[in-house]
């Protein structure tokens, strides 16, 4: 009975990312962790969603004609705008219903990819508040991926993060509470599922869809090339010539070849960034050296990768997927950080 009156806050935030969202309640973190992807059906010319998240994720690659899959941030910008807003909707009513009856007046902090345009920003601000937010942030993502991976972004000592995601790499320098640089590029882990994908088409005829590309890179994928052929794996498709189902076998040394562009360009991000850095700040970043967040941190030897590339230690951040929506919410609940809330 005295949980009923109690003053709960529901004040959320959410990591919208172009591979997954995560919603954090204030004081209670992390309550939804979904992919960003949802399933439209279209029947009598009416178009409606059929599953959002993990259950829309499900049948990616695997629906009638009148059902597609949809990943509405996939680019790192939102691309559909109608269909990331029902997304938003969803996932917050989704988050609340398990609250019903304690709810009260909620503020929500969004973070965004940072390619977002003023329309787009206007249009995640307009779904927060239709799904019932009174006021409505934005954080910047590498400010929130910092902030969750335990960075103190507060004092005036240079930092670096990199949040590899699906869509997009974001590389920030940070230094008193403020981005000293940023950028955001369209590469990341769906580059690295295309280059797979791509490359057993072309040495092996056979045609494989997006998730089996992705599990082959959860398993094997090498950003350093192992000297023997290393592990192998076997894999289905459809081969290209006969038309017929086919099994093949793998390899990681083929597999860290065939990514090893999308790679680079990641590489290439973090040291555009750091010959960009102002030279107390990149003395810093010498010191403290980089932060990995993102899914993309686990990719199987990124860390040696960007290394070996800028002479510089790295780090992969502790549970590099939930920084981002960690951070977030830490922005709500000690006022150090209140201000990197951005009101909408
Ligand atoms: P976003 O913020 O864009 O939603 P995430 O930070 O959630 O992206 O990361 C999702 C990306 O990380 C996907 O491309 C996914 O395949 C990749 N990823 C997740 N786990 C691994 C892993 N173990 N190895 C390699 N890539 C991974
Ligand atoms: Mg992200």
């Amino acid at each position: 009975m005295r949980n009923l009156f109690k003053l709960q806050s529901q004040d959320i935030a959410i990591d919208l990312g172009t591979a997954n969202t995560l919603v954090y309640l204030r004081d209670q973190g992390i309550v939804l962790n979904e992919p960003s992807v949802v399933a439209l059906e279209t029947s009598d010319g009416v178009t409606k969603v059929r599953a959002v998240g993990a259950d829309a994720k499900m049948m990616m690659g695997k629906t009638p004609a009148n059902i597609k899959v949809i990943r509405p941030l996939k680019d790192g910008v939102i691309a559909d705008l109608d269909v990331a807003e029902q997304m938003i909707k969803h996932f917050i009513r989704k988050v609340h219903d398990r609250k019903a009856g304690l709810l009260r007046r909620f503020d929500i902090a969004v973070c965004i990819p940072s390619g977002s345009t003023n329309v787009q920003k206007r249009a995640i601000r307009d779904a927060a508040s239709n799904a019932g937010g009174s006021r409505i942030y934005f954080i910047e993502e590498p400010m929130a991926a910092a902030i969750g991976a335990g960075i103190a972004v507060t004092e005036p000592v240079g930092s670096m993060v990199v949040d590899i995601g699906g869509g997009t790499t974001e590389v920030a320098i940070l230094s008193l509470q403020g981005l000293a640089y940023s950028t955001s590029g369209r590469m990341g882990g769906d580059k690295i599922d295309d280059a797979i994908a791509s490359h057993i088409r072309r040495k092996h005829n056979l045609a494989i869809g997006e998730s089996t590309a992705e599990r082959i890179k959860h398993q094997m994928a090498s950003a350093v090339s192992p000297i023997d052929r290393g592990q192998t794996m076997h894999i289905k498709g459809r081969d290209l010539v006969r038309g017929m189902p086919r099994k093949i076998i793998v390899t990681e040394t083929e597999i860290a070849d065939a990514i090893a562009e999308p790679v680079g360009q990641i590489t290439e991000s973090v040291r555009n960034a750091l010959e960009n850095s102002a030279p107390e700040l990149a003395a810093d970043i010498v010191d403290q050296g980089i932060i990995l967040t993102g899914g993309g941190a686990l990719l199987g030897r990124i860390d040696d990768h960007i290394s070996d590339e800028t002479g510089l230690a790295v780090t992969i951040a502790e549970d590099p997927l939930t920084c981002v929506a960690n951070g977030a919410g830490r922005a709500f609940e000690d006022k150090d950080y209140n201000g990197v809330l951005i009101p909408a």
